[in-house]
């Protein structure tokens, strides 16, 4: 799944390529996608309008028009918003993305194609005035790399939810926003903190080392324009892969030596998620 790293990258391609580009025309292909409103509704209100800012609020792009509506968009699993697409886009994606999994198309006034291509279909698009319509939205927590995310802040959101599990805590999108297991499973690793570790037992050493490798590891993350992991399903919008998958030290190492110590990589199932972990530098 797109986590922040990937779906800022995706946002900053679209802020570049559609940025005040006039919508012609839109054709959805699985009318499931649009989840508000209904779609008679959401294709009137968009034809004729122009593309403002680009921005985005944990896992979702905000995509403002000229009408003052906000166009929502959230990836899910292998959603993917290309742009320009064309006949080379399937080349360029290696195949990845076929012209069957298009779900939404958007023609601009200059005849060039924004399409949303999900293979896994968990992606959702939603048109409203305000963006706290969306419900999962208004409960989003802090944006992990602005400014005001201080370490206070840090400590202060832990002490919320103290008993949880901290990758737990880490991946509940009201806490911190934007992490998914990619990222949780890096920055404990690169923290020495064991997955399981309840919040409360965190020393304040641990907790400094977790805050810095959270701004650390999403910050190059997006410089690198994301992780393409072995499922090779993110693309970002000119259907290239992400570059920061070869830095990642734990994920989907299973069986390699750890870096720092030379142990080898273990797995564990944690909420139904793969974690990847050193028993030696992550104790319980
Ligand atoms: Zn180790």
């Amino acid at each position: 799944m797109p986590e922040l790293p990937e779906v800022e990258t995706i946002r900053r391609g679209l802020q570049r390529k559609i940025k005040n580009k006039q919508i012609k025309d839109i054709v959805i292909n699985v009318d499931k996608i649009v989840k508000k409103p209904y779609l008679e509704e959401f294709i009137t209100k968009i034809k004729g309008k122009k593309i403002k800012e680009i921005d985005r609020r944990g896992k979702y792009i905000i995509i403002h028009l000229d009408s003052r509506n906000k166009l929502i968009v959230h990836l899910g699993m292998t959603g993917l918003l290309i742009y320009p697409y064309n006949e080379n886009s399937e080349e360029i994606t290696e195949g990845k993305i076929k012209a069957k999994h298009n779900h939404l198309v958007f023609t601009f006034t200059d005849d060039t194609q924004l399409v949303f291509n999900d293979v896994r279909r968990f992606g959702k698009i939603f048109l409203v005035s305000n963006i706290d319509e969306v419900g999962s939205i208004a409960k989003l927590g802090i944006e992990p790399l602005e400014d005001y995310f201080t370490e206070e802040v840090f400590i202060q959101v832990l002490n919320k939810k103290k008993n949880s599990k901290i990758k737990s805590f880490l991946m509940k999108q009201e806490f911190i926003t934007g992490l998914g297991n990619i990222y949780a499973n890096e920055v404990l690793y690169r923290s020495n903190i064991h997955p399981l570790r309840p919040v409360f037992s965190l020393n304040k050493k641990e907790i400094k080392n977790l805050y810095q490798q959270i701004k650390l590891v999403l910050g190059e993350a997006v410089k690198l324009r994301g992780s393409t992991v072995a499922d090779e399903a993110y693309r970002d919008t000119d259907g290239e892969k992400g570059k920061f998958a070869k830095n990642l030290q734990i994920y989907a190492r299973k069986g390699e030596p750890c870096i720092k110590c030379g142990h080898s990589i273990e797995v564990v199932r944690i909420e139904s998620r793969s974690s990847f972990i050193c028993p030696q530098c992550q104790k319980l």
